[in-house]
């Protein structure tokens, strides 16, 4: 069988990092002894299936594990294989994603069930490689598949992994750097315990999770205390090191809600770029000159040829994306429709409020639809 690059190097008995050794086999027999009795009961642990390890992975990306678990439970529910996925609607796809956010997972997701489909029935390949190659999975995730899913001898060191060896091994560069990432890494295929990689790496998860918190570290309560530099030199607060704060922008937005009949007025937002192909209610940027209201007014003539009469506040929502914060103004045009002449098509279109549910909107439309549905509501 042929051995994989990753897996070639040696079983240390002593482990030497960052001009620190620790004890591998004491470090390891404390960590894989506290997992048998502290592990968490998570439904993709029950029977490891391949399919559900990956799909967790990919929701786990960005999110947390209380946040993903009502949608993960949905989406087995209504996907509970990749030939269900490959063969929905992408729209489907979206509206189970929505509220998850970056949607390019949700969508990648969809590619790499059609791939396992065509080349390898509908399954995860048993391949560390073949599953690297898939849409939207890196080296952790990669990693991450072959050892839950298979118990493959292959590292996977996530933010919780990275915390805990950022302090173990006193690593002083900061997160987010190169340096740091290929440190984490190191320490994670060097400590790896040949055919125990499923319970280690999911070990330092939980570990992670329950006990070396990024804000105070429970360390009366871990089981590697020894072995952490960063705990005998009183430096766990300050491991690892923050990254540089990023700016973050204030983008100010407005959108209007037409109804005509019943229904409201939408559109599908472009297939690249930001939230690609989610619906939304027509809206655009509001330039630093002008009044949410001009500016609605003023989009709605550009981009869809129609001069909006008076407009009622449907109020303003918040929404914040990983560099930019959005501040959404929204408003129900208030009197007789005036695009009774609009062209629609399957990027415009004339919807109920029930067919509202079904699609998948940007989580800020989706709370605008909800005050629309009070307000329609109000006697
Ligand atoms: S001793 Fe504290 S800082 Fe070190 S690994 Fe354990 S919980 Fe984390």
């Amino acid at each position: 069988m042929q051995v994989h690059p990753l897996q070639r190097r040696p079983f240390w008995g002593k482990v030497k990092m960052n001009n620190e050794e620790l004890s591998g086999d004491e470090l390891r027999e404390g960590l894989l002894a506290w997992f048998g009795e502290n592990s968490r009961g998570l439904p993709w642990r029950e029977h490891y299936v391949p399919y559900q390890v990956w799909i967790s992975e990919i929701m786990l990306q960005q999110t947390r594990v209380q946040t993903m678990l009502p949608y993960y439970e949905r989406w087995m529910a209504r996907f509970p294989d990749a030939p269900s996925i490959a063969g929905a609607p992408e729209d489907d796809v979206l509206r189970l994603w929505e509220g998850l956010g970056y949607y390019a997972r949700a969508r990648n997701i969809q590619k790499a069930a059609k791939i396992l489909v065509k080349e390898y029935g509908g399954e995860v390949p048993r391949n560390f490689d073949l599953v690297r190659k898939l849409p939207g999975i890196g080296r952790y995730t990669a990693g991450a598949i072959m050892s839950f899913a298979f118990n493959g001898d292959y590292p996977a060191a996530d933010a919780n992994a990275g915390r805990i060896f950022a302090r173990l091994f006193d690593i002083a560069h900061p997160s987010g750097s190169k340096e740091f990432a290929e440190a984490v890494w190191d320490a994670a295929t060097k400590l790896l315990p040949r055919g125990r990689s499923r319970e280690f790496n999911q070990a330092l998860m939980d570990l992670g999770s329950l006990v070396c918190l990024a804000k105070d570290p429970v360390c009366t309560q871990c089981p590697v205390s020894d072995c952490c530099a960063a705990f005998q030199r009183g430096l766990t607060g300050v491991r690892p090191v923050k990254a540089a704060k990023k700016v973050v922008t204030q983008i100010v937005r407005a959108a209007a809600v037409m109804l005509k009949e019943g229904r409201v007025l939408i559109r599908k937002r472009p297939a690249s770029g930001l939230m690609p192909n989610l619906w939304e209610l027509p809206g655009g940027d509001v330039p630093e000159s002008i009044s949410p209201e001009q500016a609605i007014k003023r989009i709605w003539l550009e981009e869809l040829g129609i001069r909006l009469g008076p407009l009622v506040s449907l109020g303003v929502t918040k929404h914040s994306h990983t560099s930019f914060r959005v501040l959404l103004h929204a408003f129900l045009c208030n009197g007789d429709s005036p695009a009774r002449s609009l062209e629609t098509g399957p990027h415009m279109r004339w919807a109920s409020l029930n067919e509202l549910e079904k699609l998948a909107f940007p989580s800020a439309h989706r709370r605008i639809i909800k005050a629309l549905r009070e307000r329609l509501a109000e006697p």
